[in-house]
Order: structure tokens, then C-alpha cells, then sequence
């Protein structure tokens, strides 16, 4: 069976290259590059967090994300280029002035994963030894083992050679359209995220948004940091991932508006202050980039899948600010769907795989 996905970005790559390993001929098509730049997965930190992301995520997100990790590492494992793949755990830190802030995630973390022991307490003792940078800095802190962290670009060119590897027509910088590749042979999947808003909403259902997200990349020559480090903050929650060669990638601004131009002067102060905070000789960083970028986000901010056997196409959306961390996850859930398409010849019912229900697509 023949599959063209519309849209190359984290979802599109990923699903491509699950769907090229169960034997289908399938076809790429992006409006941008192989390096992704146009894509949301481009700007992203790549922090791979199903254990912080209690206190913003929902049930089924933070599911995925725990079952995304260790295919992440299968994933990685069998690219043809080198991908940073840490999984050394996360560190959340506070001010003194905050600990009510530290009370309530931990409230978050027990709710989210009640029965496991997926974090642990840190004195200052403890901070000291295993993250000596920010010893004496703060008193407390929560840390995550679990936790993980990708290079994103690394991440989109190691999965484009993957899909040259396995035979995946790569159309880039292609303008081909929904409706055209509806007429051609065999199904279309449409992975656009936030590029898919109007078709998306065209139907009854769930609404796609765009939602901004700023961040900045630093080189800190003079900070060793050996894993991400949030910040629990009542109004700058900030986190720094420390990337290969001391580069940081420091996030995110999260803004109710679909306007994708540069980064702000007050998301700048609030990213750099809460830096600062954090440790001062990120004062001498250098400023490498900032970049802004719109998370496809579904109102009920869970991803969503639907299909629609009168058109052939699968779409799939609402990554918001997870897409790395439970991309895998949906990746795998939309190849399942295909598979039984093909199969069955005939729409499957609706149904579920990973907790990630999809269902058919009423037609506008
Ligand atoms: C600032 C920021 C920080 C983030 N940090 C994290 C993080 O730490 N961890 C995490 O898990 N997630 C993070 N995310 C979220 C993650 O990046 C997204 O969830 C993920 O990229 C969504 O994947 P996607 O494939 O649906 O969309 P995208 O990655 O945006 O890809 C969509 C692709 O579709 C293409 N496209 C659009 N329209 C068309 C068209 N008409 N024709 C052809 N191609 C088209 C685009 O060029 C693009 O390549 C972050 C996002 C932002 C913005």
C-alpha cells in the first residue's frame, strides 16, 4: 500500500520511518528543508519529561511519554548519523521564597504517579555532589532518574538519512497539496501540525491552535551542567537543557497566540533573569540564537488521530509541547492504524492502541 505523508517534521519522520519498516512504499512531501527548519520539532528542547510534565500534562500524554522513552532509544539506536540521546534524569530547583511552588508539584508528582517511586528528594548535601555547579545555590531540589533528553536537530537530519536508508521518497521543499495527493493511489497521512489548523477545523470536533513558544540557545563554556535543569518559579518556569559542547538550550515561553515572529524583548528578560538565577556565570554565556515556534495544540490538549476511509487519509495533531516526548508513542499508534487498513481493506473500528483512541473523521 502506498502512504503519502504531508508534512515532514518530528510526527511525519517518525511515522515515515515506522511505516517504511512494516513494508509500505511510502512518500514524503515538506514545504521545507531536510534540516526541518520550517517545523515546531526544529525550535524545540527535546527534553523527554513524563515525570515533570505532571504538573501541565494530562493523563494519557504522560502515558505516552513513558512508553515513548524506550523506543526513543530503539529509534536512535538504528540511525545512520549520531543523535545525543541523554538519559541521566532532570533536576527541578527553587528559590527558598518558592517552596510553596516545590509543595505543590510534589502534590502533582504523587497524583500523576501514585505508587512509584519516580522521584527523589535532594538536599543541599546531595545537589552539591551530583550537580557541583549549582551547589550552595539552592537547599532543596526534585530529581527525576527517569528523564530524558534528545539534540533535536540531530534528531530531524539523522531521521531524514534513516528515510533515504529505507527507501522513503523524500519530496522537500515540495508544494504538493492535501487535495492532490487525495487523488492519488493509496492513503495520505497528514502530519502538517500546525500547517493542517484549516483543514483540521474545516470538521466538527476537536479545535487546532497554534500555541507560542520562545527559547534561546547559549554557549557556556564555564558552566558544566550533566543534565535539564527546571526551574519552579510562580511567574519565569524556566529550564535549561545542556546540549553536546556546552551549548544550552534555554525554554520556554508558553503564549496564547499564533504570531510566530521573533523572540520578544519581555519573553528574552524573562528567560535570561530566570537563567541568571539559576547561576551567574550564565552572565557570560554567549547568545547563539532565539527562536520562536507555534506547538500544535487540540483544545482538549491530548493528540488525536482520526481517519477518514471516504478520502484515505489519516491525519494526526495536538502534539503541543510533548511532540519528542510521546511522538514515538503516536508514531506507532498511526502505523497499527495503517496496518490494519491494509489488512482489513475496510476502516477498522474505532479503537485504541498506546491509550490513544482514533476514530473516523466526519467529512466536512
Ligand atoms: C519552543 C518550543 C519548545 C518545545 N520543547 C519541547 C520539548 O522540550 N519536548 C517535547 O517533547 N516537545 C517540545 N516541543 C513540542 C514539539 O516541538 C512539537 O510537539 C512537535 O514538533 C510537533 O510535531 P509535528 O510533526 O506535529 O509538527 P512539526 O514538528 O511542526 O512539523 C510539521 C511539518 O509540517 C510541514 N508543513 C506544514 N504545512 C505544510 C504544507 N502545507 N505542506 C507541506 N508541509 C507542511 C512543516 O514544514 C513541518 O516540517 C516544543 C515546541 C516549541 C515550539
Amino acid at each position: 500500500m502506498n502512504i503519502h505523508i504531508l508534512g515532514g517534521g518530528l510526527l511525519g519522520r517518525l511515522s515515515a520511518l515506522a511505516l517504511a519498516k512494516q513494508g509500505f512504499q511510502v512518500a514524503l512531501h515538506d514545504s521545507g528543508g531536510r534540516e526541518g527548519a520550517q517545523s515546531a520539532a526544529y525550535v524545540a528542547a527535546a527534553m523527554l519529561a513524563p515525570m515533570a510534565e505532571a504538573v501541565d500534562a494530562t493523563a494519557l500524554v504522560l502515558a505516552l511519554g513513558r512508553q515513548s522513552l524506550p523506543l526513543w532509544h530503539d529509534i536512535v539506536r538504528t540511525l545512520p548519523e549520531p543523535v545525543f540521546l541523554q538519559q541521566n534524569g532532570s533536576l527541578m530547583v527553587w528559590h527558598g521564597q518558592d517552596a510553596a511552588l516545590a509543595q505543590q508539584f510534589e502534590r502533582h508528582l504523587q497524583r500523576a504517579h501514585a505508587g512509584q517511586s519516580v522521584w527523589q528528594r535532594w538536599q543541599a548535601a546531595d545537589i552539591a555532589a551530583q550537580e557541583p555547579q549549582l551547589g550552595g545555590r539552592f537547599q532543596a531540589a526534585f530529581y527525576l532518574p527517569g528523564e530524558g533528553q534528545l539534540d533535536n536537530r540531530q534528531t530531524l537530519l539523522a531521521l531524514a538519512a534513516a528515510l533515504d536508508q529505507h527507501g522513503v521518497a523524500c519530496h522537500w521543499h515540495s508544494r504538493a497539496d492535501a487535495a492532490s495527493l487525495q487523488q492519488a493511489n493509496g492513503w495520505l497521512l497528514d502530519c502538517r501540525g500546525f500547517g493542517a489548523k484549516t483543514s483540521w477545523n474545516a470538521a466538527a470536533g476537536s479545535r487546532l491552535r497554534g500555541v507560542r513558544g520562545e527559547v534561546a540557545r547559549v554557549w557556556a563554556p564555564e558552566v558544566a551542567l550533566t543534565r535539564p535543569v527546571r526551574l519552579l518559579h510562580p511567574r519565569y518556569p524556566l529550564y535549561i537543557a545542556p546540549k553536546p559542547n556546552h551549548v544550552f538550550v534555554i525554554g520556554a515561553t508558553q503564549i496564547e497566540s499564533e504570531d510566530d515572529s521573533p523572540l520578544s524583548v519581555r519573553g528574552g528578560l524573562e528567560l535570561f533573569s530566570a537563567l541568571y538565577a539559576v547561576h551567574p556565570a550564565f552572565g557570560e554565556a554567549r547568545l547563539l540564537e532565539t527562536a520562536s515556534g507555534l506547538r500544535p495544540t487540540l483544545n482538549h490538549d491530548n493528540p488525536e488521530i482520526r481517519y477518514c476511509p471516504h478520502r484515505r487519509t489519516v491525519a494526526a495533531n495536538g502534539l503541543f509541547r510533548h511532540g519528542f516526548m510521546i511522538g514515538p508513542a503516536v508514531a506507532d499508534a498511526l502505523a497499527r492504524l495503517l496496518c490494519l487498513l491494509r489488512e482489513q481493506q475496510s476502516p477498522p473500528p474505532q479503537d485504541t492502541v498506546n491509550g490513544l483512541a482514533w476514530q473516523q473523521w466526519p467529512v466536512a
